[in-house]
């Protein structure tokens, strides 16, 4: 492997192991990036749809989801997503047992 091929191996290494798990800040929305810089990033390898935050909406044939902790709006403009990694106000979600 030559020199250039082992700096760019490194620099995806490393941008991979960020705070935000396998994402590169910049590759997620404003809205996300927002709580991370008000909080700081939460526990490696968990994601919004484990927060007690993150709340689920059903409406006939269509569903979605936001942060009860940002500004909400009836648009999609303020959906969130499911697998964004979280922000420093993350709290695990209570899991219902099924039996
Ligand atoms: S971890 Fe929870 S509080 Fe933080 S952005 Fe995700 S849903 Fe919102």
């Amino acid at each position: 492997m030559c020199r250039s091929t082992q700096l760019l191996a490194i620099v995806i290494a490393l941008l991979g192991q960020g705070k935000a798990g396998h994402w590169v800040g910049s590759e997620l929305p404003s809205r996300i990036q927002e709580m991370h810089r008000a909080f700081g990033a939460g526990p490696a390898g968990q994601q919004c749809a484990d927060c007690r935050h993150f709340q689920r909406y059903h409406s006939r044939n269509k569903s979605w989801a936001k942060c009860a902790l940002t500004r909400q709006s009836g648009g999609a403009g303020t959906d969130w997503k499911a697998h964004w990694p979280v922000c420093g106000r993350f709290e695990m979600r209570e899991r219902v047992e099924r039996g």
